[in-house]
């Protein structure tokens, strides 16, 4: 049986405006705000405004353009920070084994510093 998305998430609530957040960007199908809890000088989250729970639920099931925004709003990101050249890193947390905290699919781009090897 597969997951069923948890609508009090704190994601879900920020997209419903219940809770603030540090807007970056936005475009029609996804926002981008500041990680609360940064962990590198550049630390801003993506996220779909519809309800995914993980990438993979992402990636199955939405529809292509809402893919390609959200794509596209993570090179947004990265343009308007002015990393593409230094470089920076994605990561995407997914259930258990990946200690996804927040059950609403989102990536994290990090960068503003060399962020070392691969997590142990
Ligand atoms: P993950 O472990 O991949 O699910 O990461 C969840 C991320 O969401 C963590 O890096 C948290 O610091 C971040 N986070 C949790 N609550 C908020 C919030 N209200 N605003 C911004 N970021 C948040």
């Amino acid at each position: 049986m597969s997951k069923a998305y948890d609508n009090y998430n704190v994601f879900a609530k920020i997209l419903k405006g219940e809770i603030p957040c540090q807007k970056i960007d936005e475009n029609k199908f996804s926002l981008a705000f500041t990680d609360i809890n940064p962990q590198a000088p550049i630390h801003i989250l993506v996220i779909p405004k519809n309800p995914y729970i993980d990438f993979y639920d992402f990636t199955k099931n939405a529809p292509s353009e809402e893919i390609k925004f959200f794509w596209e709003l993570v090179n947004d990101i990265i343009s308007k920070k002015n990393i593409s050249e230094k470089g920076f890193r994605i990561i995407t947390n997914s259930g258990k084994d990946g200690n996804q905290d927040v059950p609403h699919f989102h990536v994290h781009i990090l960068g503003g510093r060399n962020l070392g090897k691969m997590i142990s």
